[in-house]
């Protein structure tokens, strides 16, 4: 990039004026990370100051049994084949009751597009879960769920999200989005939920009075320019409803699905990723680095590179974990998630689901510097 064209974004940041399409192109184009970084860390400070949110949350599959077989996906399972599993109703109260004394205040559900459970399930499962745990919140299924739950049931997405809403449920999550461009999308994608569906629930569930992530899986098939198309259409779709709380990029894992002989994206392509998403997307409060799937060390850097949410103290995130071959822990504990953030020279905040603060904490201690620190995975 020359140098008239870099002063055209700086200046272009600093008025706040949104980017196009060609300017997310020619940032990801940029060779120079600490000058992304700094552009993107401008207006992550200018929207959250040094606070870096966290929640305290647990992951719950109800199984991983799925009609699709999506190529980057190492979760699923078809039915009968070892490792498949389905939870009744009992199980999963059970479960998520065992996940109360650490205080979580979320319940963060996904599952496979089971091919022969019953749509009334799934209201079932949320209409217990929220009986045994009334304080928690339960952020559940993707606009692809519900969007198989309208081909096994019959019921349109309006119909299912009131009974879903009915019965407990406060936000659907992020997935399901991978990459909207359908070039792409159709090569890795085994299911039927396209952009038009996935907005159109989202759509929905946000003139519902549901808030909502929203996700982007990168770092596979896709290119930079499939990475900048899929956020603008976030961009324009937050415009219009207002209802998305925060942007997630996913790093795909390539261990254990059909796209294994794949790289995956290095560290430095996932903080560009955070960088450019940060900058393109600014009617989005928050941009989480999910540190699952990041690592720890990229996740601490990712606060500097327009990141401000570390998700939460996950257990059992199984979706990456059956692919995790690189030493990330299941979980962490509020603890860890403070000494994490502080490590990285930020103020920690505890939020729930809505992005509510539930409580401040105190910024780092430079006396922490008088101790060895402890290098991350
Ligand atoms: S990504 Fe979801 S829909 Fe696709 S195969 Fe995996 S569990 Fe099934």
């Amino acid at each position: 990039m020359d140098a008239a064209r870099t002063r055209e974004l700086e200046e272009k940041v600093a008025a706040g004026e949104r980017l196009t399409y060609a300017d997310g192109v020619d940032l990801y184009a940029s060779d120079d990370l600490a000058w992304l970084g700094g552009l993107a860390h401008s207006v992550r400070t200018a929207k959250n100051g040094d606070r870096v949110f966290f929640n305290v949350n647990r992951h719950l599959n109800l199984t991983n049994v799925c009609a699709a077989s999506c190529a980057y996906c190492s979760f699923q399972r078809k039915p009968g084949q070892k490792d498949a599993y389905t939870m009744r109703v009992e199980e999963a109260v059970t479960l998520a009751k065992a996940m109360e004394p650490a205080g979580i205040t979320e319940l963060h559900i996904v599952n496979g597009l089971h091919p022969t459970l019953p749509w009334r399930y799934y209201p079932r499962v949320l209409r217990e879960l929220k009986a045994a745990l009334p304080g928690v919140a339960l952020k559940a299924f993707t606009a692809t769920e519900v969007h198989w739950f309208e081909e096994i049931s019959g019921l349109s997405a309006d119909e299912i999200l009131d009974e879903l809403i009915d019965a407990g449920l406060e936000s659907l999550t992020g997935g399901g989005a991978e990459i909207f461009d359908w070039d792409v999308r159709k090569q890795i994608v085994d299911h039927a939920t396209g952009w038009e569906d996935w907005s159109r629930i989202h759509r929905l569930a946000h003139a519902k009075g549901l808030r909502t992530p929203a996700t982007m899986l990168y770092g596979h098939i896709e290119e930079p320019r499939h990475r900048v198309d899929h956020v603008l259409r976030l961009r324009e779709l937050q415009d219009e409803t207002g209802g998305f709380t925060a942007f997630i990029p996913l790093r795909f894992h390539n261990d254990n699905n059909r796209l294994s002989h794949l790289e995956m994206a290095t560290p430095a392509e996932a903080l560009k990723t955070f960088a450019v998403s940060r900058l393109l997307l600014d009617n989005v409060d928050h941009v989480k680095c999910f540190w699952v799937m990041h690592g720890l060390s990229t996740a601490q850097l990712a606060l500097s590179f327009g990141a401000d949410d570390l998700d939460g103290s996950v257990v059992e995130y199984k979706i990456t974990h059956d692919a995790d071959g690189y030493g990330t822990p299941d979980t962490m504990t509020r603890d860890d998630l403070l000494e994490l953030i502080r490590d990285a020279g930020f103020r920690p905040v505890e939020r729930n689901t809505r992005y509510e603060t539930l409580r401040e904490y105190d910024g780092p201690d430079p006396a922490r510097r008088d101790q060895p620190q402890p290098v991350w995975a």
